[in-house]
C-alpha cells in the first residue's frame, strides 16, 4: 500500500501531473469527480479527502454528509487527450464513512462485497463487456441531434466518415490508457458502433466500463459528435446492448470448462447458468435500469426477450460462445450500457453464486429460434419472458431477496425510490404517439 502510494507520487511528478480527478459513481452509475491540485495528492492517497455526500444522488442526508474518498492506487491513469497545459490524471475511489467504515451506498464497495463472497467459495469472476453506442451529430449550438453520420448503414463506404475517424481516435486513446482493445466495428444500425476490450476480473471491468463510457463521450465531443449509451435512441432500428461475457476461475483454471461434458461445460457452469436464469427477472431492473431500456428488449433487433439459453442461437438471454478450455464463457445478452456496471456485475455474480449454492439446474437449452415459436409452444417449454417495462422489472426486483441482498439495503431502497419516481414521471406524460393516434380519432 505505502509502496503503491509512493509509486503514484513519483509517477505524477515524472508525468508533470498538475491536477488529479478523484472519481466514483453514484448509485445510477453516473461518474462523479472532484479535481484536486497535485499537492493535495498525498493527502488524497491517505484517504483524508472529505466531500459532501448529501449532494450526490442516492447517497446520504445532510446530517450525515461527511464522507471520504479512498483512491485505489491501481487505477491511476493520465488523460491522454489533455497533454498540454498541465497533465490531468485520475484515480477511482471507494467511498468511506466518517468513522472509517466502507459506505454501503457506494456501488464499488457493493461489488467488492459480492466478489468477496465468490472468493470465499474459491472463485474469481472475469467479465468481458461488449458495449454498443451511437454517434450523433450536434447542431449549430453544439446540442446533440438524432442525425447520424452514415445514413447508408453497415456496408456503406463513404469517403469521409466522421464516425470511423472518431472511433479510431477512441481506440487509440483507450490504448494509451492501458486498455487492450480486441475489436472495434460498426454495428448494425446507422451511426452505431461497438468497441470491445479485453476481459478482466469483475471489479477491474466495472472500472473499465466507467472509464470507457467517459472516454468515448469525451473523444466524440472532440470530433464534434455526441456519443450516447442510451439503449434505444431511435424507434425501428437496433438498440445498444452491453453483452457481458462471464467466466468463473478457480486459480488459473476455468471453472466453467469440463472436457468430458457433452457441451464442454462443468457442473459449476450449469449451476451458475441456472442461477442466472432463476434471477433473470429479478435482476433486470439493475441490468436494464431505464424506461428506455425496455424499448430495446423487443423482437427483431437481436436483443433478448425470452429467458432461455442456447449453445448456438443468438436469440435467447444467454448464449454459450463456441470457445472452450480457458475461454469457456457465458454470454449474458440483456444488460445495456445505461446500467451501473458495478451493480450490474454484482447482481450477475450474485445470481450465479446462488445457482451454485442451491444447485439450481438450468432448463434444457433451446436450439430453435424462440421468436418463431407460438406462445403455446413457449409455454410448453416453460420459457418465460424478461420484464417488458421498468415498472414490471421493479416489481420483480421487489420479489427477489437474493438480488436485494446483493444490492444491500441502502442501495436497494434508494434505487427503488428513485426508479419508481422515474417510472411515474414517464407514465403520466402524454407522449407524441398518443397525440398522433388519438387526438383526431376521439
Ligand atoms: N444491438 C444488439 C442488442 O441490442 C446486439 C447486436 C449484436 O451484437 N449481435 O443487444
Ligand atoms: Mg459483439
Ligand atoms: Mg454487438
Ligand atoms: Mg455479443
Amino acid at each position: 500500500e505505502v509502496e503503491a502510494r509512493e509509486r503514484i507520487l513519483e509517477q505524477a511528478e515524472e508525468l508533470g501531473v498538475k491536477f488529479v480527478r478523484l472519481q466514483f459513481t453514484d448509485i445510477f452509475g453516473v461518474l462523479k469527480n472532484v479535481a484536486i491540485p497535485v499537492d493535495q495528492l498525498p493527502k488524497a492517497l491517505n484517504g483524508e479527502l472529505m466531500f459532501d455526500g448529501s449532494s450526490i444522488e442516492g447517497f446520504v442526508r445532510i446530517e450525515e454528509s461527511d464522507m471520504y474518498l479512498k483512491p485505489d492506487p491501481s487505477t491511476f491513469t493520465v488523460f491522454p487527450w489533455r497533454p498540454h497545459e498541465g497533465t490531468v490524471a485520475r484515480l477511482i475511489c471507494d467511498v468511506y464513512n466518517a468513522d472509517g467504515t466502507p459506505f454501503i451506498g457506494c456501488p464499488r464497495n457493493t461489488l467488492k462485497r459480492v466478489i468477496a463472497e465468490a472468493q470465499a467459495m474459491g472463485f474469481t469472476m472475469n467479465v468481458g463487456p461488449e458495449a454498443e453506442f451511437f454517434l450523433f451529430h450536434t447542431d449549430a449550438n453544439g446540442r446533440p441531434t438524432l442525425e447520424t453520420h452514415d445514413r447508408g448503414g453497415y456496408f456503406d463506404l463513404s469517403p469521409v466518415d466522421l464516425g470511423e475517424d472518431a472511433r479510431r481516435d477512441m481506440v487509440l486513446t483507450l490504448e494509451k490508457m492501458g486498455f487492450e482493445i480486441e475489436a472495434s466495428h460498426h454495428e448494425v444500425a446507422p451511426g452505431q458502433h461497438e468497441i470491445d476490450f479485453k476481459y478482466a476480473e469483475a471489479l477491474k471491468t466495472a472500472d473499465n466500463i466507467v472509464t470507457f463510457r467517459f472516454v468515448v463521450r469525451t473523444i466524440a465531443q472532440l470530433h464534434g459528435l455526441h456519443a450516447t449509451f442510451m439503449p434505444k435512441p431511435i424507434y425501428g432500428i437496433a438498440g445498444s446492448g452491453m453483452h457481458c461475457n462471464i467466466s468463473l476461475f478457480r486459480g488459473d483454471q476455468n471453472a466453467f470448462y469440463d472436457p468430458n461434458d457433452e457441451l464442454g461445460l462443468s457442473e459449476v457452469a450449469y449451476y451458475f447458468l441456472g442461477g442466472l436464469m432463476a434471477h433473470a427477472r429479478g435482476m433486470t431492473a439493475i441490468t436494464n435500469p431505464t424506461v428506455n431500456s425496455y424499448k430495446r428488449l423487443v423482437s427483431g433487433f437481436e436483443a433478448p426477450i425470452y429467458i432461455a439459453w442456447s449453445p448456438k442461437n443468438r436469440s435467447p438471454l444467454i448464449r454459450i460462445p463456441a470457445k472452450r478450455g480457458l475461454s469457456t464463457r457465458l454470454e449474458v445478452r440483456h444488460p445495456d450500457p445505461s446500467c451501473n456496471p458495478y451493480l450490474a456485475i454484482a447482481v450477475i455474480l450474485k445470481a450465479g453464486l446462488d445457482g451454485i449454492k442451491k444447485k439450481i439446474a438450468p432448463p434444457p437449452p433451446v436450439t430453435s429460434n424462440i421468436y418463431h415459436m407460438s406462445e403455446e409452444e413457449r409455454k410448453k417449454l416453460g420459457i418465460e419472458t424478461l420484464p417488458t417495462s421498468l415498472k414490471e422489472a421493479l416489481d420483480e426486483l421487489e420479489k427477489d431477496p437474493v438480488i436485494i441482498e446483493a444490492l444491500g439495503p441502502h442501495i436497494y431502497e434508494r434505487f427503488m425510490e428513485a426508479k419508481r419516481i422515474e417510472w411515474e414521471d414517464y407514465a403520466t406524460r402524454v407522449h407524441p404517439w398518443e397525440i398522433e393516434h388519438y387526438l383526431t380519432k376521439f
